[in-house]
């Protein structure tokens, strides 16, 4: 299926055409993973577009940059600028924003630190990521057999390229084994997250949340998630989780910029709760998406307006 990407690609401070925005195949990243990544979305609001949670985006992106010792010359104020240029240019109302980080030709071997560092952001139009009957519905899901790394293993909380190997794993064995999505444990057996997506259960009225050291990444929809929550008077809860909470649970949803507020309705093909998405999910759900695309007070601040342009084409 063709990517439906906007016309123009931010490269290295410059906008060139999507066809043109090639690297060498020496590219370190190519080879050993060495990148960074962030999935951003762009919402289409009765005032038009805006960017969900830019600034913590984009200080996520710094921060892996960090971990993975890849030097960044920008701050995340640039690349904040950077991305609401790329989007007003691709002239897409409503889109997925991509901006990557990674090692460039110049060396082989392992430690690439004398690499150069190039970037990009590109946009794309992406709907509900795993389908918008999951997001009314939800999915069925299963423990994956692989684990998400130990926290000597590599760095949860960084968006590295090298690291998504195993997030691909759990998602390819959970689509071959007949699932829509995997749910990963830590190497201690708890609950951690899905490839690509944070996890809540619901027992009893109370909102669990597996915390940091259960190997997660710090999800951004995962802290708004625990915002509106609380706004709206529910207890959450970040603690460790074993895995049979996942069989008594009487709602699980996934959250994630991607998956945005997605229910879980079965779990190794145990139904939770009643089958369908519970009322505290939908109504966390109907609030996100009621900020997000515009529909109620941004209290948080957490929009970012950005002036759509015409689409451009490239030089
Ligand atoms: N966990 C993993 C492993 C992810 O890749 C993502 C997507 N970035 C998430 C959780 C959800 O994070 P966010 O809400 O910031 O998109």
């Amino acid at each position: 299926m063709a990517i439906a990407h906007g016309p123009l690609v931010w490269f290295d401070g410059e906008f060139v055409a999507w066809e043109k925005a090639t690297v060498h195949v020496a590219t370190h990243a190519l080879h050993y993973g060495s990148s960074v990544f962030e999935g951003i979305r762009a919402y289409r609001t009765p005032q038009g577009t805006a960017i969900f949670r830019l600034q913590p985006h984009a200080e996520r992106f710094v921060n892996s940059c960090k971990i993975a010792r890849i030097a960044l010359p920008y701050t995340a104020a640039q690349i904040s600028d950077a991305i609401c240029e790329t989007v007003a240019r691709n002239g897409q109302p409503a889109c997925y924003i991509r901006p990557l980080a990674f090692r460039d030709d110049a060396v082989m071997g392992l430690d690439g630190r004398r690499c150069g560092t190039k970037m990009i952001i590109f946009t794309v139009e992406w709907g509900a990521y795993l389908g918008q009957e999951a997001i009314e519905n939800g999915v069925n899901a299963m423990v994956s057999s692989w684990r998400r790394m130990a926290p000597d293993t590599g760095s949860s909380l960084a968006k590295i390229g090298g690291q998504y190997v195993n997030s691909q794993f759990a998602s390819m064995e959970a689509r071959d084994s007949g699932f829509d999505e995997a749910i990963v444990l830590d190497t201690t057996g708890n609950l951690s997250e899905g490839p690509g997506e944070n996890l809540f259960l619901i027992h009893e009225g109370i909102i669990y949340t597996p915390p940091l050291v259960s190997s997660i990444l710090g999800g951004i929809t995962r802290s708004a998630v625990i915002t509106i929550a609380r706004d709206l008077g529910y207890e959450v809860r970040e603690q460790a989780l074993p895995r049979d909470f996942l069989y008594i649970a009487d709602e699980i949803f996934m959250t994630g910029t991607a998956a945005e507020v997605t229910p879980v309705r079965s779990v190794d093909r145990i139904v939770v709760g009643a089958g369908k998405r519970g009322p505290i999910t939908q109504r966390i759900q109907e609030r996100f998406f009621a900020i997000v695309h515009g529909e109620v007070p941004d209290t948080h601040g957490w929009l970012t307006p950005v002036a759509v342009r015409a689409p451009a084409t490239g030089d």
